[in-house]
């Protein structure tokens, strides 16, 4: 098959483009290379079945000719990182609406599958413990950006929704969980790397607030194979999935472990949210998914996820490079 990954050069998309290549099909892959970089797809470039462009999304014609080129799409391409979307939200806002927009509108010409990338910031501050994918959201107000991220995300559910019910364009959207594994970068403050990389380096390792926060991380190989089974489901069309690990664990423990899985001598320090972040900024203490929809559909293709944390994490800081 032909495959279009939007945002292909990113930390998930190319660990996506690199599973999609060993089984086989022909990669089409367009990043701009804002957050996305060449050292996570260098090694794919000698394959004749990938083909890469260094382009934004919202070039319509190209993304419109690359499209009509293949059989699906995943559109993975976006504004990524609570500290990035802190300090930009006018480019998260028109990355996030304006390149679905693009993305949905090419892909309806002939009717090609997509999958749009979502993400559990939409659940927002909801104390529904475990999101269901039919919970009510609980955005923040606009007066803080964090919440530009949830919104712009949550406003391309819509969109996609609205494109399957009104003309039919088969689509699937995935929330994803804290995704982690090697290659990512801690550059947009995502917790893990931005830990394994300070206690690495004997630095302090910086716990925002209280540190009793709780994230649920994934590895990025069972996001990857996740999302390439429910592409292949019709049941999925026109549906919402949970993607994420339920092992639940606070801040101030995933820097404990990750101090002790490094052997670290960096103590571990705690910055107040403001400091971190903007003033008033707004944390989630929990947040958990329901993954029975996910079973569900997965079901007779082995359980999700196959990877624990510590084994997670574990192989992050053997491939981390400093
Ligand atoms: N965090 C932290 N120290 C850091 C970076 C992040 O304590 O250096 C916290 C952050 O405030 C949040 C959690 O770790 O509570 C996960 O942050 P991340 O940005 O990775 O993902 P989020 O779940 O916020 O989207």
């Amino acid at each position: 098959m032909k495959i279009l990954i939007t945002g292909g050069a990113g930390f998930i998309g190319s660990h996506l483009a690199e599973k999609l290549l060993s089984i086989g099909h022909e990669v089409y892959i367009i990043d701009d290379l804002s957050t996305g970089s060449i050292r996570n797809i260098d090694h794919l470039r000698i394959n004749p079945k990938f083909h890469f462009n260094t382009n934004t999304i919202t070039s319509e014609q190209l993304l419109s000719s690359i499209v009509d080129k293949v059989d699906i799409i995943y559109h993975l391409a976006a504004a990524v990182g609570v500290q990035l979307v802190v300090r930009s939200p006018i480019k998260t806002i028109q990355t996030n609406i304006h390149g679905t927009e693009v993305v949905l509108k090419a892909a309806v010409k002939e009717n090609k599958k997509v999958l749009i990338a979502s993400t559990s910031e939409v659940y927002g501050k909801s104390k529904n413990i475990p999101y269901k994918e039919d919970d009510n959201l609980l955005i923040g107000a606009p007066t803080l950006g964090r919440w530009s991220y949830a919104c712009s995300k949550a406003l391309d559910e819509f969109l996609a929704m609205a494109y399957w019910k009104e003309k039919k364009l088969p689509v699937v959207i995935t929330r994803f969980f804290n995704t982690i594994g090697p290659k990512q970068t801690g550059q947009y403050g995502m917790v893990v790397p931005t830990f394994i990389k300070q206690a690495l380096s004997g630095k302090p390792i910086t716990v925002y607030g209280d540190g009793k926060q709780t994230r649920c991380f994934t590895y990025v190989g069972d996001v990857v194979n996740a999302i390439i089974a429910l592409m292949e489901k019709d049941k999925a069309i026109g549906e919402i999935f949970n993607i994420g690990s339920t092992e639940e664990i606070s801040i101030e423990n995933l820097a404990k472990k990750i101090k002790q899985l490094t052997n670290s001598s960096s103590e571990i320090v705690h910055i107040p949210y403001e400091q971190a972040y903007e003033q008033g900024f707004e944390d989630m203490r929990r947040r958990i998914p329901d993954i029975s929809k996910l079973s569900r559909m997965l079901s007779g293709i082995g359980g999700f996820p196959k990877h624990g944390l510590d084994e997670t994490l574990k192989l992050i800081i053997k491939n981390f490079k400093l």
